[in-house]
Order: structure tokens, then C-alpha cells, then sequence
């Protein structure tokens, strides 16, 4: 099969690197993709068995090797990347991040008769758009916060001030992660109002808003692979968004994860997975929404919940839902997902989801995210970085490229984010120790990390 996947960043390398593993595959591309994915080569065995029992069947006998190619156009011009697309006849369109989806990228590929995985606009709302979000939620009696949408800034600080100030302010649309405000107090929510209703800070992505109450507890991640009737539930994993340990600093893509986390037992995992997606999937067949691709509902269970209470009693809430994998949690959960993934992605876009089951490694994975210095914030590109091939060669570690570009002979920073260094354990200690003795043998200027990844899960 002839696959081309969409995207630059870490999420898109580790796709491409499931992808080519899969005998199915015979010819992979990705746009506009980065130095990492370029090096990856079609019908290559994963090397990654530090402690399972897991028989890497190499597959060059079955298929010919034959390097991923890089194509140099951007993930958001549509136009470009469906004649792309037909010219070399491609089979299966694999998208990765959200614009291309809130853009219609689907509804364009299948308009043209090309098969792709990922939600059409419709479906792909319930990322761009936060108030359609909201809506479905409390319409179809999915446990969310307290909230109201609104456009109107004075009725927006009244709701702001019901809630004593403590809230979350939310651009509806598409604002590159940071169109979420965290207020704790009246001042503060007053002005994230302003901002984003009055002063436009998010242009039209801020023409109207959701206002949720301000909620405690534990923040992780789930993802559910979907083919418009059928749901399956992947393990949890936790991501780090703040830029520095301890959760401090700036909002970030996410410095790193881990999956599983131990919050949730399995028997409270499916209690929470129902509670979420059988109205979801109500909802979606009652609106017409046939969403094929995967739904990642980022989730704060609350203070009184958490593994030591009965499953009964574990409190989740949807805090807002993507409609595509995370980044990083592609990266830990590809690195442990051991059904093929052309199949899987095929049945999904097929509707046939319900006759997989899901399978996964028992070994943990853990993902140190290595950034730019400066990283939310302005940085430089172009730093030469040394030590890849080294990390490479530790047990059980996979470096997925992010940010990087090919200079002449070597590999050099070309993003905030540069690099997911990941690594799978037998337990979370040994991933965790796996992943930073891969980090420390990776260096360029100004490179800085978390030293704090699934530390939350130790305590
Ligand atoms: P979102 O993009 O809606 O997930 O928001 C970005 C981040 O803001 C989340 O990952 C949470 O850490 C935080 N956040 C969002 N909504 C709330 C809320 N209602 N209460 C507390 N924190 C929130």
C-alpha cells in the first residue's frame, strides 16, 4: 500500500515509523516530514524489546526496503497535497495534526475519491471548535466542567464573577494551544475576557468564547481510535505541558509523557471510557457526526477520585476533547501499540473497528521531550545536534524527531520542539531511566528538557 502521511513534528515521525514496520506498507511519504522521518526506511523491524517477550520478525525478506521520502509541502495546503496525491496514486492519506483536518482535508480526499484516515470538518469541530465542544458535551450528558459560551463580554464577566474568578477562558477556535486562559481571581478573568472578546488577541478564533469552572485534580490524556460506530479505548498517559519541572513556567505543546499511568485501574479506565464515550457516540449518531480517526479527550479526575477509591466513585471530567493523536502521546503509545498499524487505520476508516481488538506491550514507555533554548518563547534554528546515533543504540530507546532539519552533513534544530526521546521498561523506573540515559547522550546549544517526566507517578 502507498501511504502518504501529513505533518512535521514528533506525533507524524512516530506514525510514519509504526507505519513502515507494517507489511502492507510498500512506499511511504510524509509532507512535509522532518530529518528523522527521511531516515526511516519502509519494511524496517522495530528494535524495541527491552523486556517483553516480543519476536521482532524482520520483514525485508516480505518487503523490499526502500527509504520514506520527505516531500516539501506544507501540511496545510490542500491543494498541493492532493495532487500530490493522485499523482503518485496514493492509497491511504494518514493526517496527523489539526489544521489540515479544521480545514476540510478529509472532506477535499474523499471528494476526489482518495482513501484518508482522520475526521471530516464536521467531525473535526470538536477541536476547532470549543463552544460546538461544550454544547455536545452537556446536549449528550457527557461529565464536563460547568460552563457557559459566550460573545458578549459583559454577560462573559458576569458568568466569570458566579464562578468567584476561578475559571478557565477558552478561544473557541484553532489558537496553536495557547488560546486558554487560566484565571484565579475576578481581575484576572475580567482580562482574559478583554483579550480575547475585545482586544482580539486570537483574531477570529476568539470571536466567541468558553468560560469553565476552575477544576482540580489530576490531568491525563485519553485517546480512543474511532470508525463512526465503534470506539476503542487506548491505556491512559499523561502529559506535561508547562515548559519547566514541577509544572512551572509557560504552556507548552508538551515536554513529555508516559503511558500507563497508574490513576486509573482498569476496571475505573472502562468505567470512565463509558461514561465518556457511549453518550459520545450517541450524541455523534444523533447529529450526523461520522467521525473516523481518533478522539483524544484530555481528562481531570477530581481530587476525590484517583486508584484508591472504588471505581464506583472515581469523578472524571472533560476538560476539551482533540480530534487527532497528541503529541506526545503518538510517541508513547505507537512505541507500546502492538497491532499493525496500516490494519488498524484501515479499520477505522473502513467501519470494520469492532473486529480488532487493541493489543500492548506490557513495558511502560516514557517520553522526554528535548527542546529549543528559549522554547515557548522565541528561539534559534539551526544548531548542530550530536549524540543521536549514540542514544540510538541504548535498549529499548527510539529517538523521534520533531524539529529538525538536515544541514549539509548533519542534523540541526528546526523547531521548539527538536526531539521526543523515548524509551520502553519493564516498569516505569526503567523507562523512565531509560529515556534521560538517552537525553544525556544527546547535546546542542541551548538544548533544554524536563528532568521531571512520570515523576507525578513515582510520588
Ligand atoms: P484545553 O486546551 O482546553 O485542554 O486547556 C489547556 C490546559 O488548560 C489543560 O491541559 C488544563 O491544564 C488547563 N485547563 C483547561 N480547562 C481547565 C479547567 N476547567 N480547570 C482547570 N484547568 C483547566
Amino acid at each position: 500500500m502507498k501511504i502518504l502521511v501529513i505533518g512535521s513534528g514528533g506525533r507524524e515521525h512516530a506514525l510514519v515509523w509504526k507505519l513502515a514496520q507494517s507489511p502492507h506498507a510498500t512506499q511511504l511519504w510524509c509532507a512535509p516530514g522532518n530529518a528523522g522521518i527521511a531516515q526511516e526506511v519502509v519494511g524496517q523491524a522495530s528494535r524495541l524489546s527491552p523486556s517483553s517477550k516480543e519476536k521482532i520478525r524482520d520483514r525485508r525478506d516480505a518487503c523490499p526496503t526502500k527509504r520514506v521520502e520527505c516531500v516539501n509541502i506544507s501540511a496545510d495546503d490542500l491543494p498541493k497535497l492532493l495532487t500530490f496525491a493522485q499523482e503518485k496514486k496514493i492509497e491511504l492519506t494518514v493526517v496527523g495534526p489539526d489544521n489540515p483536518l479544521a480545514l476540510g482535508i478529509v472532506d477535499l480526499f474523499q471528494k476526489n475519491g482518495l482513501r484518508i484516515w482522520g475526521p471530516n470538518q464536521k467531525a473535526a469541530q470538536f477541536e476547532s471548535s470549543k463552544v460546538f465542544s461544550q454544547r455536545f458535551m452537556e446536549k449528550h450528558g457527557i461529565p464536563t466542567a460547568r460552563a457557559g459560551t459566550f460573545s458578549d463580554s459583559t454577560a462573559a464577566k458576569k458568568f466569570a464573577a458566579s464562578l468567584g474568578g476561578r475559571c478557565a477562558v477558552k478561544a473557541d477556535g484553532l489558537a496553536l494551544g495557547k488560546g486558554v486562559l487560566i484565571c484565579a481571581n475576578e481581575i484576572e478573568a475580567n482580562k482574559a475576557i478583554e483579550e480575547i472578546l475585545v482586544t482580539k488577541n486570537f483574531g477570529a478564533a476568539g470571536a466567541k468564547i468558553v468560560i469553565q469552572e476552575f477544576l482540580e485534580g489530576m490531568e491525563i490524556s485519553l485517546h480512543a481510535i474511532c470508525d463512526g460506530k465503534t470506539a476503542k479505548l487506548f491505556p491512559t498517559s499523561q502529559d506535561h505541558k508547562r515548559a519547566l519541572d514541577g509544572d512551572k513556567g509557560l504552556n507548552t505543546g508538551g515536554m513529555g509523557t508516559y503511558s500507563p499511568t497508574p490513576f486509573l485501574s482498569d476496571a475505573e479506565l472502562k468505567k470512565v471510557g463509558d461514561t465518556i464515550l457511549n453518550p459520545w457516540l450517541r450524541g455523534c449518531a444523533e447529529e450526523k457526526i461520522n467521525f473516523c480517526g481518533v478522539l483524544y479527550p484530555g481528562i481531570m479526575l477530581l481530587k476525590n477520585g484517583g486508584a484508591s477509591v472504588p471505581a464506583s466513585r472515581i469523578e472524571a471530567r472533560v476538560l476539551e476533547f482533540n480530534a487527532r493523536f497528541g503529541d506526545p502521546e503518538t510517541q508513547v503509545y505507537l512505541t507500546r501499540l502492538e497491532n499493525d498499524l496500516v490494519e488498524l487505520l484501515d479499520a477505522s476508516v473502513g467501519g470494520t473497528l469492532e473486529k480488532i481488538e487493541l493489543k500492548w506491550k506490557p513495558d511502560t514507555s516514557v517520553c522526554v521531550v528535548v527542546a529549543s533554548g528559549g522554547y515557548p518563547g522565541n528561539y534559534a534554528k539551526g544548531k548542530i545536534i550530536r549524540g543521536l546515533d549514540d542514544a540510538a543504540k541504548l535498549p529499548g530507546v527510539k529517538v523521534f524527531h520533531a524539529g529538525t532539519a538536515k544541514s549539509g552533513n548533519e542534523i540541526v534544530t528546526n523547531g521548539g520542539r527538536v526531539l521526543g526521546v523515548t524509551a520502553l521498561g519493564k516498569d516505569l523506573k526503567a523507562a523512565q531511566a531509560a529515556a534521560y540515559a538517552a537525553v544525556e547522550k544527546i547535546h546542542f546549544d541551548g538544548a533544554h528538557f524536563r528532568r521531571d517526566i512520570a515523576a507525578k507517578a513515582l510520588r
